[in-house]
């Protein structure tokens, strides 16, 4: 990992994404996109009914099924001060299955998906941490493995957006380890 380039271009937060003035946030949805609770509830209702009328217009037309672990899907962020939300499915936690590579998948994704719309600056809840109950150290080397890998190939200042301090500090003591 290069520090250098981690210091210059991701920022770590405690605060609500919702309220985040970058070009887009990304949003830990389910597989309906049709909303939930967590950040996802958050996000729905900052940014007004309009999301939920794009979220079931990709269920209409590219997701039929639902958006599997892993994928993500853009809309407009309508009333929130992001341009666009990027939708994305992080995986349930589970001791017996190793799925790092979906929730790497997410932020890998979110992060191409970003670059494609022209965006300079992307935002991050964690991802699966909440009612999915990712652990937070193994979701955070996740996090950082995706960002050594990918920083060098986009030009995005990425904002991790935690939303308690002992979530940050955690995120933090982990970097610690791996910077
Ligand atoms: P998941 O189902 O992927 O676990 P959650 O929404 O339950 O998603 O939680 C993901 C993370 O988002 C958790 O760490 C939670 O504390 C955090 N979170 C909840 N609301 C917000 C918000 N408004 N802004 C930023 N992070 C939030």
């Amino acid at each position: 990992m290069d520090k250098d380039l981690f210091a210059h271009r991701v920022s770590v937060i405690v605060g609500d994404i919702t309220r985040l003035e970058v070009d887009a946030i990304v949003n830990a949805a389910n597989h309906s996109l049709m909303g939930g609770g967590g950040v996802d509830g958050a996000i729905h209702r900052a940014a007004g009914p309009e999301l939920k009328k794009a979220c079931q217009h990709l269920r209409d037309t590219d997701w039929p099924d639902g958006l599997p672990d892993g994928e993500v899907a853009l809309t407009e962020g309508f009333k929130l001060p992001a341009r666009y939300v990027i939708h994305t499915v992080g995986p349930v936690y589970a001791k017996t299955k190793d799925k790092s590579h979906l929730l790497a998948n997410c932020y890998r994704n979110a992060l191409t998906l970003a670059a494609e719309h022209d965006c300079r600056s992307i935002a991050f809840p964690a991802i699966s941490t909440g009612i999915y109950g990712y652990p937070f150290d193994e979701a955070a080397k996740v996090v950082l493995d995706v960002l050594a890998e990918e920083l060098p190939r986009n030009e995005l200042d990425v904002t991790l957006c935690f939303f308690s301090d002992k979530d940050a500090e955690a995120f933090e003591a982990a970097m610690q380890e791996v910077l």
